[in-house]
């Protein structure tokens, strides 16, 4: 292998904390001078599912040295398996991203203007340029917009096309974002089943049977979060031609692309954007496909908030005829968010990081699903239904009921799970009901081998009861 560019830090960081507390929003305030002052529906509809959890679990959860009610054992130091950052766990993003900041910020190359002034609100025509090379070099750069990271992409693309009225029909398990941003717009989130025992697959009878009159967009997660399943370009296909014969564009959140890890290196071990599946396989007969997609994953910078969202129109040019892209840019006016000197970086953080970065992060990746696997193949009552291949999740199954927490006040299998290995173990991970799936668990596997082997003794021992 190339000289180790994936930097493990000291473990320490592992027990930062995810998020810091809020305070709680009352919608109904007192006003006792009279003061006109009320929460619009806008900011009191949408609801991050996983915050409002994890706040209300660190809030009950033992402090570290806190000795054990029964055995008076003090808690080990806190093993956070449940951010999806692999930076809070040691992981370094390229050298070539701390020299791309200098170099634009130092280096006198760029115009004090394009370090630190007002960009062009849909993005830095150098920055656009960029993303145009880096997913397709046909793709016109009028037709990519800068955005706050992946987020923001899915936010405006579902703005755009959702309303009052309409669904989106989202997988599930899925990201809970989209559940967030179809509250916000007024839309319904109408999730239709990925398979587990078949690679988290699209059940496509339980999409045909979700559609209707009212659905305005197909949304796919490829690799996937919380499932890390990358899918084959056939199912792809399956997917693109639902939503063509249906009249739907979809919505591709593709923050994973490239981050896909196949142990049995068939041709699910190559990404490909859906956007390319669709003009490559279905040439006319294809959908609009609105791609998303960031820095974040893939280089490791979620915190430079650099995302895109790209429109790829159909034959008849759907998206074109309906202001999509206008609509789009009207957006981007109200934040201008993406900072100057993270998009003057950003151009050179794509070209200049050497293949041997992303081959080593993957090579991680796949080292930690693989650990994982072994070791939950030794926990019983635990299982992974399928085997990840992309993205930095192991996303597995717990029993229904465990032994010592039957009855208590009806919370699901996975929540009982999340909780009582944090307060028994100090380990933290997300139970599957944020993400739709009851009884399911996730852990992040992209985290250095050694908070992993601690992390997975203290499972073992806890579904050993000991
Ligand atoms: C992390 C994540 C995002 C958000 O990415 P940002 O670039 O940090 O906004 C979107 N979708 C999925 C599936 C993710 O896991």
């Amino acid at each position: 292998m190339d000289q180790v560019v994936v930097v493990e830090r000291k473990p320490e960081d592992a027990t930062a904390t995810t998020t810091e507390p809020v305070t709680p929003v009352s919608h109904k305030s007192a006003k006792p001078n009279g003061m006109k002052v009320e929460l619009s529906p806008l900011a009191s509809r949408p609801k991050n599912r996983i915050r409002i959890f994890v706040e209300g679990l660190l809030q009950s959860a033992r402090r570290e040295g806190e000795p054990d009610s029964k055995t008076g054992e003090p808690l080990p130091k806190r093993l956070d398996l449940s951010l999806g950052d692999p930076t809070a766990l040691g992981l370094a993003p390229p050298a070539e991203a701390e020299d791309a900041v200098v170099s634009a910020v130092k280096d006198g190359l760029m115009t004090t203007k394009q370090v630190h002034g007002y960009q062009h609100s849909c993005g830095s025509p150098a920055f656009r340029e960029a993303i145009c090379e880096e997913i397709s070099p046909g793709v016109s750069s009028d037709s990519v917009f800068v955005t706050s990271g992946c987020s923001q992409a899915l936010q405006f693309a579902l703005t755009a096309l959702a309303k009052e009225g309409t669904n989106v029909l989202v997988p599930n398990p899925c990201f809970p974002l989209y559940n967030t941003i179809c509250e916000h717009v007024g839309a319904e989130a109408r999730s239709y089943s990925l398979l587990p025992e078949r690679g988290w697959e699209a059940c496509l009878r339980d999409l045909d049977a979700k559609l209707d009159d009212n659905t305005c967009c197909l949304l796919v997660c490829n690799p996937g979060n919380p499932t890390s399943h990358s899918y084959s370009q056939d199912h792809l296909c399956d997917l693109l031609r639902f939503a063509y014969d249906k009249r739907i564009p979809v919505v591709a959140d593709e923050v994973y692309a490239h981050m896909t890890y196949d142990p049995r290196a068939d041709e699910r071990s190559t990404f490909q954007w859906m956007a390319d599946v669709a003009s490559q396989q279905l040439g006319r007969n294809r959908p609009p496909v609105l791609s998303c997609s960031a820095l974040s994953k893939r280089f490791l910078v979620p915190g430079w908030r650099c995302g895109w969202l790209a429109l790829h129109d159909d034959a008849g040019r759907s998206l074109a005829q309906a202001g999509i892209s206008n609509g789009i840019a009207a957006l981007c006016q109200i934040g201008m968010t993406t900072n100057s000197m993270a998009q003057a970086a950003a151009p050179l953080v794509l070209r200049n990081t050497p293949q041997s970065y992303h081959d080593s992060l993957n090579e991680t990746m796949r080292k930690g699903a693989a650990y994982c696997l072994e070791r939950i193949s030794k926990c019983e009552g635990l299982e992974c239904p399928s085997e990840p291949s992309g993205a930095m999740y192991m996303f597995f199954r717990v029993p229904e009921a465990r032994g010592h927490a039957d009855g208590e006040g009806g919370d699901s299998s996975d929540v009982v799970f999340c909780r009582d290995l944090l307060s028994e173990k100090n380990v933290f991970t997300l139970p599957g009901f944020l993400f739709g799936s009851p009884n399911f668990v996730r852990v992040v596997s992209a985290a250095p081998m050694a908070v992993l082997e601690e992390a997975w003794d203290r499972i073992e021992d806890f579904c050993k009861g000991r």
